[in-house]
């Protein structure tokens, strides 16, 4: 799901999409025909409307051998003007050049007369936002298995320069065998060098870091997916994301303080509020970088063996 700053708050874990935004963008995107097929003759068959975000809408695909895909379709419709266009294709060229196994798979990117088509490997188990929705409050043995996949993923990015701007639970998926997989690369960015910097302020309310927000435009880093791993990990925790406010106003002045506080009822960790404590530093040099968060002491505590397709409803046994 794309995030967008003047978004609505909202309730859930992640941010409301703009209205506005998703009348037009079911208005031009137009379900694909039955049969796709590409300009270089594979034809591809159309199956289950899967979700969407701001951008796109995402649909099951299966090829001739019977393998299924999402397939990401964007109406050409809604990329007339070249700043959307180049979005779009920044989008495909920093997905296509990555190869991870704690990241939605690239597959393909072809397109007809009415929409542009990126295929995906398929994620049939939804996000870590239904996970947390349905659930509740996820147990620290588990956040912990999610942490160092998520961790491994960004590692990946982060030594290739490339920052992924947009890290928030809907935007991480479970693929069949229940592996996270980190997706969306529509606000990555690859910086020229590791001391560059980038100004443009993007992100999801619940989860921009304070230096995107500050008026100071010293610009941003690596470091605006630590804080998001910060904001992931209170709440998959805690149950809601720590600045969660109706207004987005109020999101944006606690986050520029720092305002939150481990709710009393909801007893985590003092290692887990340690790891917090410093994933959410005002001052982005304090945040640990990707390769210090694995060396905490929350992670010598007890791991699942895997996360099993029951969890996505239930608590497993033992971790209530
Ligand atoms: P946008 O760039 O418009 O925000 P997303 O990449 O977030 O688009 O995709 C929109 C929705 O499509 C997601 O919220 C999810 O429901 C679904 N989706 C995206 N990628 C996959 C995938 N690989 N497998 C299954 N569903 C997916």
């Amino acid at each position: 799901a794309v995030g967008a700053t003047g978004a609505g708050a909202g309730a859930g874990a992640d941010a409301v999409k703009p209205k506005k935004k998703k009348e037009k963008l079911s208005a031009l995107c137009k379900t694909p025909p039955s049969i796709v097929r590409t300009r270089t003759g594979r034809d591809y068959r159309r199956g289950t409307f899967l979700g969407e975000g701001g951008f796109a809408r995402c649909f099951q695909m299966k090829d001739d051998s019977g393998q299924i895909y999402a397939a990401k379709t964007v109406a050409k419709a809604s990329i007339k003007n070249e700043k959307t266009k180049t979005k779009l294709l920044s989008e495909i060229k920093i997905h296509k050049s990555l190869k991870h196994a704690n990241i939605v798979n690239f597959i393909d990117c072809f397109e007809d007369d009415i929409n542009v088509y990126i295929l995906l490997e398929i994620c049939p188990n939804q996000s870590l936002m239904e996970l947390l929705k349905t659930r509740k409050r996820i147990s620290e043995p588990e956040v912990r298995y999610f942490m160092v996949q998520i961790v491994g993923a960004i590692k990946y990015l982060h030594s290739r320069r490339v920052i992924h701007r947009d890290l928030k639970l809907g935007n991480i998926f479970f693929d069949p065998e229940m592996n996270l997989k980190i997706g969306d690369f529509g606000l990555a960015s690859v910086l020229p060098s590791t001391d560059s910097r980038k100004y443009t302020i993007c992100g999801t309310p619940n989860y921009i870091a304070p230096e995107v927000l500050g008026g100071k435009n010293t610009g941003h880093s690596f470091e605006v997916d630590i804080w998001a791993i910060g904001i992931m990990m209170y709440a998959l925790l805690i149950g809601k994301p720590p600045f969660q406010a109706k207004d987005v106003q109020v999101i944006y002045e606690r986050i520029k303080k720092t305002e939150y506080y481990f709710p009393e009822d909801k007893v985590i960790s003092d290692s887990a509020k340690d790891l917090i404590k410093d994933l959410l530093s005002l001052n982005p040099l304090n945040r640990p970088t990707i390769d210090d968060i694995l060396n905490y002491e929350w992670f010598k505590g007890p791991f699942p063996d895997k996360t099993h397709e029951l969890s996505l409803h239930t608590t497993p046994i033992g971790l209530q």
